[in-house]
């Protein structure tokens, strides 16, 4: 096999087939040998919705977490190959046909631009509203909305060890310079963590952080050990890599420099948090992928979990009560659930509110309070990050309870607010106000942030 990239690991961890980083894109998916067993008609539609979607697998996933004798039905699956059912009937209809016509490839990029724009590619105002500003200038990579925390996008980083199907990031993926968020520059961002004392939190994120390589992450990270970063407290990373490629923490030529990394972060004060994206419990089942969790723990860095819920992947409470239990026996910390936002393949992913909030209940009811740690569901929406608290029956009018678990404006997290029971409601914009109320609790003031970042 393949040659040994970290050979002092891998005698110690003898844990998998899978050693070298081999990604499958669109243009590689006649080379996977476990698809050459699906139907013709299942493997054109994948080339239909790949053309719009960003696509990318890798050989770890496809030998070692899908099960292929559990086609389409594995959640694995549908968690990284596209489906029928993610573009709407007509659009599907025409890439297809679009495709056995071996149109010229102008032709077939127009339809697919035309497609994604309808496909909302920047939800919740993310390119007008969070980009912060040092000495007047707009600073593209990096988003910072809720007062404690900024979000870093490192250039290196905007990529995955594969991609999700319902990512939310995914215009990102596109090749399309117009809808990328990234930033080359550490020096812009230490500027501007050195001028906002109220900011505790850096998140690192992406695409995935944790493709980058380890000196490039030093780069961004340690000179916040310098005093002058004193009120930066945590430093989060967010990734997939866990489950994508947990050999990153393993079995790579600098998984020990990233270990040594985080460990010097954590013993030299800094709270460091792995913000892991983990949506089925079978992305921890592999001995690599426990192998990371135990190397990444001993560092001292805390592994918080979260991730959306997506029907076709994880809408069942069992999934989910399976998913904590497991990581807290690892030592992992649930922390957010997810409503799969309004954006790309939702039509396909989507869960209505109150089913969402019936499974967080019966998933929560299921674990001990060590696993009660996770909050939502949790809609990150263009005012806030906004949790169904529940349904309730008030003075005789049926009700969402809400409240804000972050808020643009931070007066305003945990105050209640109540909109009307809608049963088909997805999504914060489906939602009425609820007991005679003409407006949501802070419409005015959102209404009047948004007006002033359009001046
Ligand atoms: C979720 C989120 C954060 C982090 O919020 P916490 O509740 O502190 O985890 C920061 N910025 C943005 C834009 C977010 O969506
Ligand atoms: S890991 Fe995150 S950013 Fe990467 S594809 Fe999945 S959801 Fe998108």
């Amino acid at each position: 096999m393949s040659q040994v990239r970290n050979p002092g690991a891998r005698t110690l961890h003898p844990l998998t087939a899978v050693e070298q980083f081999q990604v499958y894109t669109e243009r590689q998916l006649e080379q996977i040998p476990q698809l050459q067993r699906l139907p013709a008609e299942l493997r054109r539609s994948m080339h239909a919705v790949a053309q719009v979607l960003p696509f990318r697998v890798n050989r770890y996933i496809v030998e070692e977490l899908i099960d292929w004798d559990n086609i389409p039905d594995d959640p694995i699956f549908q968690l990284t190959f596209p489906q029928p059912g993610m573009l709407a009937p007509e659009d599907f209809e025409r890439m297809a046909a679009l495709l056995d016509a071996q149109v010229d490839p102008a032709q077939l990029r127009a339809v697919v631009q035309e497609i994604r724009q309808k496909l909302n590619p920047h939800p919740a105002g993310q390119r007008l509203l969070n980009v912060p500003r040092l000495d007047d200038k707009r600073l593209e990579g990096m988003q910072h909305k809720y007062r404690e925390t900024v979000l870093f996008f490192p250039s290196q980083g905007q990529t995955c060890h594969a991609y999700c199907t319902f990512c939310f990031r995914w215009a990102q993926f596109i090749g399309d310079k117009e809808l990328r968020i990234a930033s080359h520059e550490a020096t812009l961002l230490h500027r501007y963590l050195k001028q906002h004392h109220e900011v505790t939190d850096l998140l690192l994120t992406g695409g995935d952080p944790m493709v980058m390589k380890t000196r490039h992450l030093a780069a961004y990270l340690e000179p916040l050990l310098q005093p002058e970063f004193e009120h930066i407290q945590t430093l989060r990373i967010g990734t997939k890599a866990l489950s994508f490629w947990p050999q990153r923490f393993v079995l790579d030529e600098d998984a020990d420099d990233l270990l040594r990394l985080l460990e010097r972060l954590v013993r030299k004060g800094k709270h460091v948090a792995v913000m892991a994206h983990y949506n089925h419990w079978r992305e921890l089942d592999t001995p690599i992928a426990r192998e990371a969790v135990r190397r990444l723990r001993d560092t001292g860095v805390v592994i918080r979990s979260q991730s959306p819920l997506v029907a076709h992947i994880n809408d069942s409470a069992e999934v989910w009560a399976r998913l904590w239990q497991t990581q807290v026996s690892l030592g992992i910390v649930p922390y957010y659930m997810f409503v799969e936002r309004d954006t790309g393949a939702r039509r396909y992913f989507e869960v209505p509110l109150v089913r969402a909030w019936e499974i967080y209940r019966a998933a929560i009811q299921q674990v001990s309070g060590v696993a009660r740690t996770v909050r939502g569901p949790s809609m990150s929406a263009g005012p806030g990050k906004v949790e169904v608290q529940g349904v309730a029956e008030i003075g005789g009018e049926q009700v969402f309870v809400l409240r804000f678990i972050q808020g643009r404006n931070p007066d305003w997290v945990q105050r209640p607010f109540f909109a009307r029971f809608d049963p088909q409601a997805t999504w914060l914009d489906d939602l009425h106000p609820a007991l005679g109320e003409k407006a949501f609790f802070f419409q005015a003031e959102y209404d009047a942030m948004q007006t002033r970042a359009a001046l």
